[in-house]
């Protein structure tokens, strides 16, 4: 084994993380579904005895790969050190001695120091140890989720509803969304999304770019079915996984009337090679769902095509209403996912980018 972490219990629910190479040469590492990333932390299992493990908390993240900003040179005997509160990213229930380890006993690199692509990389094996560690109860709602833009969020409780019903006959009467205003396309009605801030040039981009896509869906009504298509994304078709796939999809346009999430136009979690968020309510009696675009990668995307806007979005809220990706590593990026398909498709069923590329292709963007 030449690549090493070692987990260590350093101060109240705080684990430190270092990573040490023992290869004769450099080595590069992918951050992502790594403790050496900033934003998506879903990469530890925190357990009580034989329970369950510990729900992660934090957000689930679209990324691009970037040569200098996705990777970290670890330079041959010479480690990196990261430290990580787990409050921020896991619920927590009991003050108890827990035992902490890593969720994924590989990580991706390029041995060397060869120029990178993202399908370079590879895995290779990690020594990784089992921390005991004493950790406090955390809060359900923290700090961490609660600032975005350096401003704290209002309470979901604060909004005004009102009640006036649209006119297109929905099937669906969800009086908050309201609020927001909406229109009426073909027979149904689709609420506008509440974006923050919400009065400048992106916030019109954003809000088009969330209708186009209920719109084409509304359009196509996508069916899904053992098509090459289906296989290109989702692999063999069976029974099981197709209809899998349909609630998946099925969630992704299920909040086009009553929406239980809220839009940020933001630079807040968002690494440099990050697109947007999704972040699910702790608890949704008390805040909506959130959902950030990155404004410095997000506006670049086109509106067509792999990796548009719109396709985006999808990726999004497959996090949210799809229950994409709570246990497995996110896999990013057309290749991979494509690869995925052919391999694993139980995996890539589950995986948002593969939703993302599928929608993408079939809604015609
Ligand atoms: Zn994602």
């Amino acid at each position: 084994m030449a690549l090493e972490i070692k987990l260590s219990h350093s101060k109240t629910n705080k684990i430190k993380v270092t990573l040490t190479n023992k290869y004769a040469y450099s080595i590069k590492l992918l951050k992502w579904n790594t403790p050496f990333d900033a934003i998506v932390l879903n990469c530890f299992d925190i357990k009580l005895q034989d329970e369950e493990p510990c729900k992660y908390k934090g957000p689930y993240a679209k990324r691009i790969f970037k040569k200098t900003k996705s990777t970290i040179e670890i330079k041959s005997k010479e480690s990196i050190t990261q430290e990580i509160n787990l409050s921020d990213f896991y619920h927590l229930n009991a003050e108890a001695l827990y035992s902490v380890s890593l969720k994924y006993n590989d990580v991706l690199v390029i041995k060397g120091e060869k120029k990178s692509k993202l399908d370079d990389f590879k895995p290779i094996k990690l020594k990784s140890n089992i921390v005991k560690a004493h950790l406090y109860p955390t809060n359900r709602i923290n700090k961490y989720f609660n600032k975005i833009n350096n401003n704290t969020i209002p309470n979901k409780k604060r909004i005004k509803t009102i009640d006036a019903i649209p006119s297109c006959p929905p099937n669906n009467i969800c009086y908050l969304s309201y609020n927001d205003g909406g229109e009426c396309y073909r027979t149904k009605y689709l609420s506008f999304p509440r974006i923050y801030p919400n009065n400048n040039s992106q916030t019109y981009i954003l809000k088009n770019d969330y209708l186009n896509l209920n719109k084409k869906e509304i359009l196509k009504k996508i069916k899904i079915k053992n098509d090459s298509l289906y296989k290109k994304w989702f692999g063999v078709y069976n029974n099981t996984r197709s209809s899998h796939v349909k609630k998946v999809i099925n969630g992704i346009f299920s909040n086009r009337i009553c929406k239980n999430f809220e839009m940020f136009i933001t630079n807040t979690n968002c690494e440099d090679d990050t697109i947007a968020w999704f972040w699910p309510s702790p608890d949704i009696n008390e805040y909506y769902h959130r959902l950030g675009v990155c404004y410095k990668n997000y506006f670049k995307l086109k509106s067509n095509g792999f990796n548009s806007k719109p396709g985006t979005l999808a990726h999004e809220l497959s996090h949210g209403y799809g229950k994409t990706n709570s246990n497995l590593k996110e896999i990013y990026g057309i290749k991979n996912c494509q690869n995925l398909a052919r391999k694993t498709p139980e995996y890539a069923i589950r995986n948002a980018d593969n939703y993302q590329y599928f929608l993408e292709e079939y809604l015609n963007f």
